[in-house]
């Protein structure tokens, strides 16, 4: 992927774990893409583009300013 590779993921505002971005084709044309943490699964919900960079960066940028107090379920 590139320069996505390359950034830094803030901890997972719920446990404090790794995350990634998942990313997959939508069809016509489209992707969704999400951060997703690698171990409680806690995620920016999927967000749909055209593909390419931007995607990633979308979801990157919404990981990066999630808030700890946005979980749905209390554990
Ligand atoms: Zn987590």
């Amino acid at each position: 992927m590139g320069l996505i590779d390359c950034l830094e993921f803030k901890p997972c505002p719920f446990c404090g774990g790794t995350a990634h971005i998942s990313s997959h084709s939508a069809g016509g044309g489209y992707y969704l893409t999400a951060v997703v943490c690698d171990f409680c699964g806690a995620n920016t919900g999927e967000i749909l583009t055209r593909g390419g960079i931007f995607g990633d960066m979308f979801a990157y940028a919404r990981w990066q300013t999630r808030k700890g107090n946005e979980r749905e379920c209390d554990e």
